[in-house]
Order: C-alpha cells, then structure tokens, then sequence
C-alpha cells in the first residue's frame, strides 16, 4: 500500500485520488489540522499526528507500506516569518519522525513535497534544479532543510527519494470531487473567485511596480492533477530502481497577476474588481520554473498548462463549494 501522510489536503487528495484511479491502495495519515476528511474519498483513513512516533508505528505496524508521500506541512509564507518554531516543529521535526519510523521498518521509497521557495530570490529564469537553494523564509529553510536531511539519509541507509519542488499549486480536480479549500485562503486564484462569487469585494494586486511586463508579480501555475500525475510517475520512477532525484514542477509559462485577473473574467463571466494595494513583502517578481529534468526523467507533460483550463477546473470547484 502507498501512505499519503497529508492524504486530506489540496494536493494530497488529488493525489490520493489519481493513485487509486491507477490501482494502487492507499492509506492516508492526516490529523485533520487543515486536512478535510471529506476529501478522503478513496483508501483507508487513519487520523494521527506526525508529532506522536507512536501514532505513526501503528499506522505502519497494521498495513504494508511500500512506499510513503508526504504532503502534511504548513504553507504560509507569511505565518512561517512570525511563528518559525511552529513550521520547524512541524514541516522538518516532524517530516524526521516519518523518516524515522519508515527506516525502523525497512520502508525506502519517499516522495516529498518540496517547493520553489527553496530556492530563494531568483537570478535567472527559469529556474532549473542547478539553480543556487537560498531561501528567505522558514517555509522554504524548513523544506530545504529537509531535502539536506534526504541526501544523508539516502546515502546512509539506502533510502530513495523524489523531491518535487513545486511552483504555484492550482486548480482543482475536473470532475469536482475534491478541490482547494483553506483556511484562511491567502492564494490568488481562489480569492479571485471568491470575487466573482460575491464573496468578497474585490481582489487585492499586490504590488503594481515592479520589473515585469505589466508591473504586477509573474507565476508559474501549475494544475493539481498534473502535479498528482508527476508524484506517481516519480513513485514509478522509484519502484523501477530511480536514484534519488530532485525535480521541479511547473508548467514553464509565467502568469502575472493581471493576466491571471483577466482569464478569471473571462472564465467566470464576472466583473471581478480589482484594486491596486502594496507590495506583499518577499515576493520576487518572477518564479517561473523549467520542468524539463521531469519531462526528460518521468516523462512527464503537464496537460493542464494553458491558464484558461486551470481557471476553469477552480471555478467549478468553487461553485460547487459554495453549495
Ligand atoms: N497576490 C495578489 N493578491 C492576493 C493574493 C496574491 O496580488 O490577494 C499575488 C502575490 O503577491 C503573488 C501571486 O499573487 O505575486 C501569487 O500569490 P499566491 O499567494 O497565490 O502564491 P505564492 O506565489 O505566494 O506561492
């Protein structure tokens, strides 16, 4: 069986869906901080906490585990820079645990939520694997930190890993059945839509001056069923003898935020009103990735990369949230 720890979140959920549409098992370990249990709709559930060893033996002690993803960490920016100790209890302590027990039972394949924001301020676009790691917030310290953590441990004890490192995560799965769903919502596209929506007045641009064709922040947007596709390809790569490996996620196409605005009008049919505000600090103005080591490796092709269809899967999603 494969375990999904964070198998109730965004990302793990489409995850955990896409497994089980290709016949793997699953297990999905989540403690329902910020996970929904109504997002586990295929596998088995266990409820528990990467803080407790104990929780986590059990889980392993009662299934088979062939190989583990982990998707539970926090993941605002903002939060980890006032409350760092939480995010390195959390996203790096407790990622240790899982390593710990997976090694106390002989289970050596791991694919890991890593993050574009490891890689700090970029100096060059776009951003391959070969680019300096020098984050500037715990987030992205505690991610890395970890990443170092699997180089050692993949060199000592004959663990292997993929490490994703993703661009901005979006969309939603097309049939509905799961989807984004934070809180608080701080991500651009659903507060876009939740705009359109009516619930809320308008969308916020933060920040309007900087070096970019439209003066607003340049991302690279990438749908949640192509990431889940990757994670399996990966967890393929793996169980075929891959060596550990890093690998970025992205779709190569850099969105700014206007444009992103735009698309969602068009898409919703809405007037969406969009206000002009400062700058959110530690945004660099552009993170756009080169997925091409992941197209060459796994073979892996995003099938979501035009906006539009990334847009259009969220609203969907969105609509049938407000239900
Ligand atoms: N953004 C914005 N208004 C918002 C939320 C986000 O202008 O209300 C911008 C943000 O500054 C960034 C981009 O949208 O340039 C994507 O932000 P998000 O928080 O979705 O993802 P991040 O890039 O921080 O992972």
């Amino acid at each position: 069986m494969i375990l999904i720890v964070g198998g109730a979140g965004y990302i793990g959920s489409h995850v955990n869906k896409e497994l089980n549409k290709r016949g793997y098992e699953t297990v999905v370990f989540d403690n329902l901080s910020y996970g929904h249990e109504d997002f586990v709709k295929w596998g088995v559930f266990e409820r528990g906490d990467l803080g407790s060893l104990d929780e986590i033996r059990e889980v392993f002690s009662k299934y088979s585990i062939e190989a583990v993803m982990h998707f539970a960490a926090f993941t605002y920016v903002g939060e980890s820079v006032e409350d760092p100790q939480k995010y390195y209890l959390n996203n790096l302590c407790n990622t240790l645990n899982l390593l710990q027990v997976m090694l106390e039972f002989s289970v050596k394949k791991f694919v890991f939520s890593s993050t574009c924001a490891t890689y700090g301020n970029p100096i060059e676009i776009p951003i391959t694997e070969e680019h300096p790691q020098d984050p500037i917030n715990p987030y992205g310290k505690g991610k890395f930190m970890v990443e170092k953590v699997l180089e050692d441990y993949s060199r000592a004890y004959d663990l292997r890993y993929a490490s994703l490192r993703y661009f901005n995560a979006a969309g939603a799965d097309p049939d509905g059945e799961v989807g984004e769903l934070h809180d608080p919502e701080t991500h651009l596209i659903p507060l876009i839509l939740d705009a359109a929506a009516g619930e809320r007045e308008d969308i916020k641009i933060f920040g309007t001056d900087y070096d970019t064709p439209d003066g607003t922040c340049v991302r690279d947007y990438i749908h949640v069923t192509d990431l889940a596709d990757a994670h399996i390809r990966a967890l393929e790569y793996l169980k075929n003898g891959g060596a550990s490996e890093f690998f970025n996620l992205g779709n190569g196409n850099g969105f700014s935020v206007r444009e992103v605005i735009d698309v969602s009008r068009k898409v919703t049919g809405k007037t969406i009103k969009a206000v002009e505000d400062e700058r959110r600090p530690g945004d660099p103005p552009v993170l756009v990735g080169s997925s091409k080591k992941a197209q060459e490796i796994l073979g892996w092709k995003p099938e979501y990369a035009d906006l539009h269809k990334i847009v259009e899967t969220a609203w969907k999603w969105h609509q049938k949230k407000l239900k």
